[in-house]
């Protein structure tokens, strides 16, 4: 019988070497040394099988691409040196010049940035239809679309889009579909068993979870990432053996990590629709979000981040991102430290004001990315905001 996740997480990849170690070794070695000149050259040659250099291959490495391809459900796993070097690998290996992508309107600042400033260069064109109307992406694809990527739920306003749905409209059209599920991990979704092709992963968030290093994976069918493989060892955006050995005791704790990750932000996404001076929350576990039921069948939990508006405008949210005391004030999302964030004046500053507000994101919004402490103190905190308003 197959392991269920929960045994995966804590085993799957794991090969013990002759000293018996029980915990996962850290190869923390750049090349390797062969037997003799013959067996170099059958290794760089590719006649033999074995490893040469870490940016080609990594014991370490391997295992947390192993555990993670295990998780998601894909046939291969293939690890990046950031979240955004595996959104660059994924479209490097896909498109060419002359493609046309579909990116949710939603996703991550940087996301836009890599089309639009870089990408866009090499001729690959863009449009960026929002993400949970599916007749827009209907009529957005065209025969020359080959990918289409979204993160589901959105940041910062939690929308979702029904990835099942949105998979057979891909393919319906030639396309492939690739899910950012930084937010989920695949303790919570595992898109490639909704039927998208490919899961891309920021290891940066909660596969490591305490916020200490950067770290990315593209996962999917065994040829799409040979060719990912082919692009890393190339170009070199690989992801070190530390960080791999970081995120891979990551791992181990996911599954327990986003229950009560999700449980706190549960809790406080109702509490704060209570409050006073909160004019509203966005928070998939809550029955008026619009897409509550699609969240309760694609989703196992709600996820940690929540946004939520005060009554005011700008200075009333720095009014109240300033009066807490604990949370941290970054952007950053997916650590044990809960986080809280004013994304119209940084994640989405960058924005001119009109692309602000068509994604929504207003002056009076505030984003929460909710940690492991205990929620009575961090119900104590946002109450020190809430006292501001
Ligand atoms: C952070 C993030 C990224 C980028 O990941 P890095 O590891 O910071 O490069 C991509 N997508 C989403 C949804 C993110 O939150």
């Amino acid at each position: 019988m197959p392991f269920s996740f929960d045994t995966l997480a804590v085993r799957a990849g794991h090969q013990r070497t002759a000293e018996g170690e029980h915990s996962e070794a850290l190869f923390l070695t750049s090349s390797y040394v062969f037997k003799n000149a013959a067996e170099a050259a059958a290794r760089f040659a590719g006649q033999e099988a074995g490893n040469v250099y870490s940016r080609y291959t990594n014991p370490t490495v391997r295992c947390f691409e192993q555990r993670l391809a295990a998780l998601e459900g894909a046939e291969q796993a293939v690890a990046t040196a950031s979240g955004m070097s595996a959104i660059l690998a994924t479209v490097m290996t896909l498109c060419s010049a002359g493609d046309h992508v579909l990116v949710s309107r939603s996703v991550f600042g940087s996301t836009i940035n890599l089309f639009e400033k870089y990408l866009k260069r090499f001729g690959v064109e863009v449009d960026y239809p929002p993400l949970a109307d599916l007749n827009a992406w209907q009529a957005a694809c065209k025969p020359n679309t080959r990918l289409l990527l979204v993160e589901s739920p959105s940041n910062p306003l939690i929308e979702l889009v029904d990835i099942a749905a949105l998979a057979e409209l891909a393919h319906h059209h030639g396309a492939l579909l690739a899910v950012d599920n930084c937010f989920c991990t695949p303790a919570l979704q595992q898109p490639i068993k909704l039927g998208a092709d490919i899961v891309i992963h920021s290891a940066t968030k909660y596969i490591d979870g305490q916020g200490r290093c950067l770290g990315g994976a593209v996962a999917g069918r065994q040829q799409q990432m040979q060719e990912v493989v082919g692009f890393l060892r190339t170009a070199g955006p690989t992801l070190s053996p530390f960080n791999a050995w970081v995120m891979l005791k990551g791992l181990e704790t996911l599954s327990i990590r986003m229950q009560a990750h999700c449980a706190r932000a549960f809790e406080l996404a109702h509490w704060l629709s209570q409050q006073n001076g909160i004019e509203r929350v966005y928070y998939a576990g809550l029955a008026n979000h619009p897409q509550h039921q699609l969240a309760r069948r694609q989703q196992s939990a709600f996820g940690a981040v929540l946004s939520f508006k005060v009554a005011g405008g700008r200075d009333d949210a720095w009014r109240f991102i300033d009066a807490t005391r604990m949370i941290s004030i970054t952007t950053n999302l997916g650590d044990a430290k809960t986080t809280i964030a004013h994304p119209a004046s940084t994640s989405h500053g960058r924005l001119s004001a009109e692309e602000r507000a068509r994604a929504g994101v207003t002056d009076n919004l505030i984003r929460l990315a909710v940690g492991l402490e205990d929620v009575k103190d961090l119900k104590a905190d946002l109450a020190l905001g809430l006292k501001t308003l």
